[in-house]
């Protein structure tokens, strides 16, 4: 079955469900068990459905890495964005996927990052990053807004997730998200506290996961095409194996695979 990113469900704690082809398997009943994942040699683009010998951005074929809207320059750099003027790769796509509101938001995990998301991404977006705790930093009408403000927060903040300390659970229970946000308000000029949220909330992310691995080794099945082993967690969009190994399920999208369980 091709491979796609876990569907997941907020809840204490997260609930991670593959829907792949015609299954759909709550991966959390797997955790503590033996499972093995295979993978065929064959590789589906997510975009066009057809298959490709090799991937371009982790899991485009090479005609859609160039063009499909899906690898624009503003999915990783929200302020070159042009939805909210109408342009763009495919402008209709833009129009119902960055045209909208977004939120830049703050998320602790050993450091404090900031990103940026489509709101109705909520909370989505924070449990595929792994996070532990995120705070609502500002709410825009569209994309656009959202990637200028990151770009002036970048100065405070990283925008990279260290994968490696988020699998450990290397958490800094020192951070305080709220006294952090508005600390930061207080330094941006006033041209760009227009969108500022007084939404203060905090959204705890907990995740199933039976131990942490101490140090961590990412898989790929690139070069390990046979994964096996006792699940020992999900977190973000890894699945945990004992002795300390992991992989990436999103980074595998469009990978045909046999699962066993
Ligand atoms: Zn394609
Ligand atoms: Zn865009």
């Amino acid at each position: 079955m091709i491979i796609s990113k876990f569907h997941t469900t907020f809840n204490n704690p997260v609930e991670y469900t593959a829907n792949w082809e015609n299954n759909s398997i709550l991966f959390n009943e797997l955790i503590g068990k033996e499972i093995s994942i295979e993978f065929t040699g064959l590789m589906i683009c997510k975009v066009c459905n057809k298959s490709t010998k090799k991937f371009f951005g982790e899991d485009f074929c090479y005609p859609c890495f160039n063009n499909s809207p899906e690898n624009s320059p503003c999915i990783l750099k929200p302020e070159l964005c042009e939805a909210h003027l109408g342009m763009g790769r495919d402008t209709e796509w833009e129009e119902k996927h960055h045209n909208q509101p977004h939120v830049v938001y703050l998320a602790a995990t050993d450091v404090v990052k900031v990103g940026v998301t489509r709101s109705s991404q909520i909370p989505t977006r924070w449990i595929d990053q792994g996070a532990s705790s995120v705070i609502i930093f500002a709410e825009t009408p569209n994309r656009y807004e959202a990637g200028k403000l990151e770009v002036e927060l970048k100065a405070f903040y990283t925008d990279k997730t260290n994968y490696r300390k988020m699998l450990q659970n290397e958490i800094d229970k020192n951070i305080d998200l709220i006294e952090e946000k508005w600390q930061t308000v207080e330094q941006l000029p006033s041209d760009l506290q227009t969108f500022i949220s007084e939404n203060d909330v905090i959204t705890e992310l907990t995740y199933p996961v039976i131990t942490y691995p101490k140090s961590v080794q990412v898989l790929n099945l690139d070069k390990t095409p046979l994964i096996k082993g006792r699940l020992n967690g999900i977190k973000g969009q890894y699945l945990l194996f004992e002795n300390d190994l992991a992989i990436n399920i999103r980074r595998h999208t469009g990978y045909d695979i046999q699962l066993i369980y």
